[in-house]
């Protein structure tokens, strides 16, 4: 019997679970994750905590067979040149949690590739060695597998969805600087700046007058109909199945899965991506399914975990 841990550091906590290597999730918590000073505190706390947990659970460093690590930055080979969230700089990340843990292996990645694996290990792509997923949170995260591969890259940043262009008219820039980026329309920060600039144009009646504009809000909307809403939804839904029609056919994945806060409005939202996709995918991809991702949080620690194996 074999146990490794899967950790996901996020900008505020760090989750953390404790595996079998066969996929058993037997325990998962949380610790703060400490950004100040440059977070130099965040991997020592990191090994503490899993010292703790080993102590606790009466498990060796031989039983161990790794710690899998997620991380909100580009990953390459360990190292991060600088992750803004946590205060990092270059940070050797690999190399320096395998020396707060002697003799337990660390394998490092970036969160949105570490959790398009736990999908496809425990997930919406159970039994898929061929996927993408696409994280739609305050951002657009993606992580492409290729014969159960994350595809990191040259420079870590396999799978950077987020920042395909899919509107060479636009004029308002995305995070990253550039202008007509797919997290400027597909992530939850998109589609309510969809919904502000619908409603500054002419338009019937709506529900989301005067309401907060969301994500949440413009799919409980067409959940109840809203025409308005609807339209919101369609606008969102072409720029991102068109986005992964062109995908699709790089990679012919077996399986795109959804996840992130976005995919929370539930089975809903699937028609309005699967319409334009079907209208601009190859016609050898038609078959592709486009699922919702169903480990939620957990996504992050399962991948982080399935690293090791
Ligand atoms: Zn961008």
């Amino acid at each position: 019997m074999k146990y490794c841990f899967g950790v996901d550091i996020g900008g505020t906590t760090v989750k953390m679970g404790l595996f079998s290597t066969t996929g058993d999730l037997y325990e998962k918590w949380e610790i703060k994750t400490r950004t100040e000073n440059e977070g130099r505190q965040v991997l020592p706390d990191i090994a503490a905590s899993i010292r703790g947990k080993m102590e606790e659970k009466g498990i060796s460093t031989v039983e161990t067979a790794g710690v899998g690590v997620g991380v909100p930055a580009p990953v390459r080979e360990g190292v991060v040149k600088n992750s803004a969230n946590i205060g990092w700089g270059y940070k050797n990340v690999k190399k320096e949690m395998e020396e707060l843990l002697p003799g337990i292996r660390a394998e490092i990645g970036n969160d949105a590739n570490v959790a398009a694996l736990g999908e496809m290990w425990l997930g919406a792509g159970k039994g898929c060695s061929d996927m993408i997923m696409v994280t739609l949170g305050t951002g657009v995260g993606g992580g492409v597998i290729c014969h159960g591969q994350i595809i990191a890259g040259a420079n870590g940043a396999g799978g950077e969805i987020g920042h395909i262009c899919v509107n060479y008219n636009e004029t308002e820039k995305c995070g990253c600087g550039k202008t007509g980026c797919l997290e400027q329309y597909a992530s939850a920060t998109g589609i309510a700046r969809l919904a502000k600039l619908r409603l500054a144009k002419p338009h019937e009646k709506t529900i989301l007058e005067g309401k907060n504009l969301s994500a949440k809000s413009v799919f409980d909307a067409v959940k109840k109909g809203d025409r308005i809403a609807t339209e919101i939804a369609e606008e969102f839904g072409a720029y991102l199945g068109h986005a992964l029609a062109n995908m699709a056919v790089i990679t012919d994945p077996e399986r795109i899965v959804i996840g992130g806060g976005v995919s929370n409005a539930g089975p809903a939202l699937l028609p309005f991506i699967e319409k334009p996709f079907q209208e601009k995918t190859f016609f050898a991809n038609k078959d592709t399914k486009i699922v919702l991702a169903t480990l939620g949080n957990d996504a992050g620690i399962c991948g982080a975990a399935r690293m090791i194996l």
